[in-house]
């Protein structure tokens, strides 16, 4: 009779002690998932800082206890930092460094989106007169304080939305967005006379001469119309300089 009680009593701890350390067990196992399921999540974040909504992401996750949300905040942090400096890299990688007009591939960035829009447009092919004069004369410092010059007096000519770039070392080209080439022809007689006369020390008065070609109304392919402004520019040059030459109004 003990013998069967004792029995049973073993068999009731027995299975008494199972389920508590199954409950306990269920209770550790949800915890530590709770505990570490943020934390898994913003490890994973972390990697994938250069998908673009990823700070959408980590705003989503939901930080219960303090660590996680400074885990959070770092990660949030970082990313700001991290977008930041590639914008700022972008911002190099298109511009150039001298003039802080754009190079020729943040040039070509613009160029993509007026024919993706199909944009009609004008190519201002800028060149300075005499320019080897300058550095000959002056050296080399001067004729790069004359290129900023020449830059600053673009940016103050165009309307915000035209792009203005240095293509090369004293050339220049400039997007003038517009339906009608009359638009990009008065821009550019505005800019060839301020800069003929604005006065430059030491150097002096400088010129420029001005090709001007238009898409889609001169050329169906855009490297047609910027080889046709080349050639207006060339055009400029030998009819004496200082001058403005358009393919058609
Ligand atoms: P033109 O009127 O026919 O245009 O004569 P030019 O002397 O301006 O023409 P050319 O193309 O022969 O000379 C361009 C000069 O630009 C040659 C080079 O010394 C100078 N140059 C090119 N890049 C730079 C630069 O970054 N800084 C400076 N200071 N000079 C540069
Ligand atoms: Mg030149
Ligand atoms: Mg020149």
């Amino acid at each position: 009779e003990l013998l069967s009680q004792a029995n049973a009593i073993i068999v009731k701890v027995t299975l008494g002690m199972l389920i508590f350390y199954l409950v306990l067990f269920i209770f550790v196992w949800k915890l530590s998932y709770l505990i570490s399921s943020p934390l898994n999540k913003l490890a994973q974040m972390a990697s994938m800082l250069t998908r673009p909504n990823i700070d959408q992401d980590i705003k989503k996750i939901d930080p219960w206890y303090f660590e996680a949300l400074r885990f959070r905040t770092s990660l949030l942090l970082s990313s700001k930092h991290f977008k930041d400096e590639i914008a700022e890299l972008k911002q190099h990688v298109n511009t150039d460094p001298l003039t802080e007009l754009y190079n020729r591939r943040g040039m070509k960035l613009f160029l993509n989106e007026l024919k993706a829009t199909n944009t009609p447009f004008s190519v201002l092919n800028i060149d300075i007169d005499h320019f080897k004069a300058i550095n000959d004369s002056y050296g080399h410092d001067q004729g790069d304080h004359v290129l900023k010059k020449l830059a600053s007096h673009m940016m103050n000519n165009f309307r915000k939305h035209d792009i203005c770039c240095r293509v090369g070392g004293e050339e220049f080209t400039v997007f003038v967005v517009h339906e009608d080439p009359k638009v990009a022809y008065t821009a550019a007689e505005r800019l060839r006379e301020a800069v003929a006369q604005s006065y430059l020390d030491p150097v002096g008065h400088i010129t420029v001469s001005i090709g001007i070609a238009s898409w889609p109304r001169d050329a169906e392919s855009v490297d047609d119309v910027i080889k046709l402004a080349d050639q207006k520019l060339y055009e400029a040059k030998n009819d004496g300089r200082n001058c403005t030459r358009i393919s058609s109004i």
